[in-house]
């Protein structure tokens, strides 16, 4: 199985626009992998895209990506889904409908039954966008629980009764992932999950100083919504999972892509993912 960070970053991509933090300033200057888009993964091996952030296409040509059969959606967050657009680019081809020619191989899009209704709800003065991509023939949606392609399955599973946000098994006969990537605390209960070989999550506060020397006092609201490392390392654990990567990566956290190098050597098993990291397993 292979699997590619297409995103690594977070609500707010890296460099924010406008910013003239080091942290920003030095992405604009280098690029990748120091710059990051919106948080996505790449199942290669079946060419499954999970999730479109609004600045996928940056991140798709980044990573060299030459096939995409299938997004799937971890949940509707805009932050996750507002580039559904990239569905147009894929496939629409104007020159061909002006001859009258229908698009050929649209991309299956597929959630949970909630996740696709909830995405259904995103339109514009002509209606549901993802309605109106399936009515020109680009897209065709399938709710589903369970998915398998070449060898690999993915099972979608909620992360509670309410079901609109999914975590991603992704498995085959020798390896299994888990793919967390957003809104995961409280983090589920699932026997599934033990003896994981990856887990890749966002859903991190990484570090006790952030953004211009910010220090996260104790009661800080955001611990509610978000792990900190420590609890990300109880998950570990508690799952017996070998290794971690950590995505999902806020400019917020203030820290660069040697930072997050530098980090890695105090934690054993713990890699923070960043913009075309292949993941070979
Ligand atoms: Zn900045
Ligand atoms: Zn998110």
């Amino acid at each position: 199985m292979k699997l590619k960070i297409i995103g690594s970053g977070g609500c707010v991509s890296t460099p924010r626009p406008c910013c003239t933090c080091p942290v920003c300033v030095e992405a604009r200057e280098k690029g990748f992998p120091y710059a990051r888009t919106g948080c996505s993964l790449l199942i290669e091996d079946a060419n499954i895209l999970i999730d479109t952030p609004e600045d996928i296409s940056y991140g798709l040509n980044n990573a060299g990506v030459g096939t995409i059969d299938y997004i799937l959606y971890s949940h509707c967050d805009p932050d996750h889904t507002m580039g559904m657009r990239v569905i147009e680019q894929l496939k629409m081809d104007w020159l061909e409908v002006s001859l009258g020619k229908n698009v050929q191989n649209p991309v299956k899009i597929a959630a949970l039954p909630t996740i696709l209704d909830d995405i259904r709800l995103q339109r514009t003065r002509y209606g549901s966008v993802l309605n109106y991509y399936e009515m020109r023939g680009l897209a065709e949606t399938e709710a589903l629980y369970e998915l398998d392609i070449n060898g690999i399955k993915i099972e979608l599973i909620p992360i509670d009764d309410a079901e609109h946000v999914a975590i991603f098994l992704i498995s085959d006969v020798h390896r299994k992932v888990i793919y967390a990537p957003c809104d995961v605390k409280p983090f589920p209960e699932c026997p599934k999950f033990y003896g994981a070989d990856l887990m890749i999550i966002g859903n991190t506060i990484i570090g006790e100083t952030l953004k211009g020397g910010f220090a996260l006092s104790t009661d800080n609201p955001l611990r509610n919504e978000l792990f900190v490392m420590e609890e990300v390392v109880e998950i570990q654990k508690k799952y017996n999972i070998k290794e971690v990567i950590i995505t999902h990566i806020e400019e917020d956290w203030g820290k660069s892509y040697d930072d997050y190098k530098e980090l890695e050597k105090r934690y054993q098993g713990i890699r923070f993912a960043y913009d075309g990291m292949d993941i070979p397993l």
